[in-house]
């Protein structure tokens, strides 16, 4: 089974996965290839496999990557690689991609389920950046314009099966856990008894 999760940053997609995550042991976390530099706290290989410019450039050309994206300035993409093994030990992978990578996601994978994380408003997604204190004035600015042009596109373009409004943590992590039970052959194997 795959998984893909898109927000906007600071729709509280983060928080809510750690919540969800862990009840869906068979899931497994992609981890994308970025030219972002790491956030305090953030772990090569663990959050991200942290890039530099030259080198993700020379996995689009050999043609490594599932597919690829420039978002904030930076690139981001999956490594074909950790999914292909992940599946064949036949666990669910769960990706976190931006909205426009997710049109080209679905070129390959045309049969994950999509789920858009949206916060419940756009006053409300500022407030949580800044509370973040992750940005400067300037990256805080470029990515309100991104999360306003996203979360248009993906809700005019985007092909997402379920869409989340992240207000309240608990009924969203509520919401998120029933779709995750529909789908995740952990659970279906528990169904089947196999
Ligand atoms: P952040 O810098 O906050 O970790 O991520 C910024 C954006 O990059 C988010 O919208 C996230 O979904 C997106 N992103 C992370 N990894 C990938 C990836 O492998 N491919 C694409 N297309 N987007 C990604």
């Amino acid at each position: 089974m795959i998984f893909v999760f898109s927000a906007a940053s600071g729709a509280g997609k983060t928080t809510l996965m750690n919540k969800v995550m862990p009840n869906f042991p068979n899931v497994v976390y992609s981890i994308s290839a970025t030219t972002r530099k790491p956030r305090p706290g953030e772990v090569n290989g663990t959050h991200y496999f942290f890039k530099t410019e030259e080198e993700f450039k020379e996995m689009i050309e050999k043609d490594e990557l599932v597919e690829w994206n420039k978002v904030h300035n930076n690139y981001y993409g999956t490594p074909k690689s950790f999914v292909e093994q992940k599946l064949a030990e036949g666990k669910d992978v769960a990706f976190d991609l931006d909205v426009f990578g997710k049109i080209n996601f679905d070129k390959v994978y045309s049969q994950a389920i999509g789920i858009l994380v949206l916060p419940p408003s756009m006053e409300e997604l500022e407030k949580r950046l800044r509370l973040r204190n992750t940005e400067t004035e300037e990256t805080l600015k470029l990515r309100m314009e991104n999360a306003r042009k996203e979360t248009e596109f993906a809700l005019t373009k985007g092909k997402y099966e379920y869409t989340i409004y992240n207000g309240d943590l608990e009924v969203a992590a509520a919401e998120l856990k029933g779709i995750m039970e529909k789908y995740s052959s952990f659970k279906s194997s528990i169904q089947s008894g196999s």
